[in-house]
């Protein structure tokens, strides 16, 4: 299943005041197509469509208000005027059963909103059976319903799909727009120029490929320090390969797992212990684990200033013992 924010970026500002035009013309036709690359964060454009579809009082930009009834039903993901079909969890397609239950959806009598909305993602995915299936809903549309589809690879539709279809082509974002929104996500303009280039300028596909190269280099430091910690490695080995790494960050992830232990022992046995917190309880005792954080944060302070690389790290490690 796809995680979906109704949020619109700064690329999607074109199609949706025409989308907007569209809607306060009421040409806005009752099944919309939108194809465009994945990681760009189309999937949210169409969410939020949906949203502001369904909502009782959209805004002047025909967003969604967020505060009406409706709105808040959405955000609990528990709209009776909303269906959304996406793939399975390890599933391939999308069904013809999952079809099914859409036709029997929009019969339904509207509930809490003036529409009823269907959204289909990786609509590529629907087998023949679904695809001919949805073809009905799409000759015969049910009054004030609206079936938005969006694919990345829209030439897998069958054709008959298509033509029944209003289809609108998102575009990617330029560099600078990339750029500008990673950049608003915290990422240092070198990592962000960097992962653009890797994901062929995708930026959210870059976001999810900084997380995880971060989440690895996360995992290995706790290694190492649990193996300094266990006389396996010595504090200068370490150190030497940790010296060049954002120093504020290696010390961010210190205090947290220092911080998550005091609050873990503070409970007494918690039922939330990860794997790390167990491991540290070899090394921890609630007086000293107080004094670390203290000491780690007074290190923090001074982390900013062009002090040796190398020595700071070897410094942070040595407050553990
Ligand atoms: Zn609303």
């Amino acid at each position: 299943m796809t995680d979906l924010l109704a949020v619109t970026y700064a690329w999607h500002q074109t199609i949706w005041q025409q989308l907007k035009v569209a809607r306060q013309q009421q040409h806005l036709p009752h099944a919309l197509l939108f194809s465009g690359q994945l990681g760009c964060g189309h999937e949210h454009l169409v969410y939020a469509l949906a949203q502001s579809l369904l909502c009782l009082q959209p805004d002047a930009a025909a967003y969604a208000c967020g505060q009406c009834r409706s709105c808040k039903v959405f955000a609990a993901q528990a709209h009776p005027d909303f269906m959304l079909l996406d793939l399975a969890e390890d599933k391939q397609v999308i069904t013809v059963e999952q079809v099914r239950s859409l036709h029997h959806f929009l019969e339904l009598s509207r509930s809490y909103s003036p529409h009823r909305v269907v959204m289909i993602i990786h609509a590529d995915a629907m087998n023949t059976n679904a695809a001919n299936s949805l073809l009905k809903s799409l000759e015969e549309p049910a009054d004030n319903s609206y079936i938005l589809l969006f694919t990345a690879h829209p030439t897998q539709l069958m054709p008959t799909i298509r033509s029944r279809c209003q289809q609108l082509r998102l575009a990617s974002p330029n560099q600078a727009q990339a750029l500008t929104w990673l950049q608003a996500q915290a990422l240092g303009q070198t990592t962000a120029h960097k992962l653009l280039a890797i994901t062929g300028g995708r930026p959210l596909a870059a976001l999810v490929e900084e997380s995880g190269e971060r989440l690895q280099q996360q995992t290995l430091f706790f290694n190492h320090l649990i193996a300094v910690l266990a006389g396996n490695l010595s504090l200068t080995e370490v150190a030497t390969q940790w010296e060049k790494y954002d120093r504020q960050e290696l010390l961010n992830w210190q205090l947290t797992w220092v911080q998550q232990w005091i609050r873990q022992s503070l409970a007494g046995v918690g039922d939330t212990t990860t794997l790390e917190l167990t491991e540290l309880t070899r090394y921890l005792k609630p007086d000293t684990a107080w004094q670390l954080y203290e000491r780690l944060l007074e290190l923090k302070a001074l982390a900013t200033h062009p002090l040796n690389g190398r020595l700071l790290v070897e410094n942070m490690l040595a407050l553990w013992f």
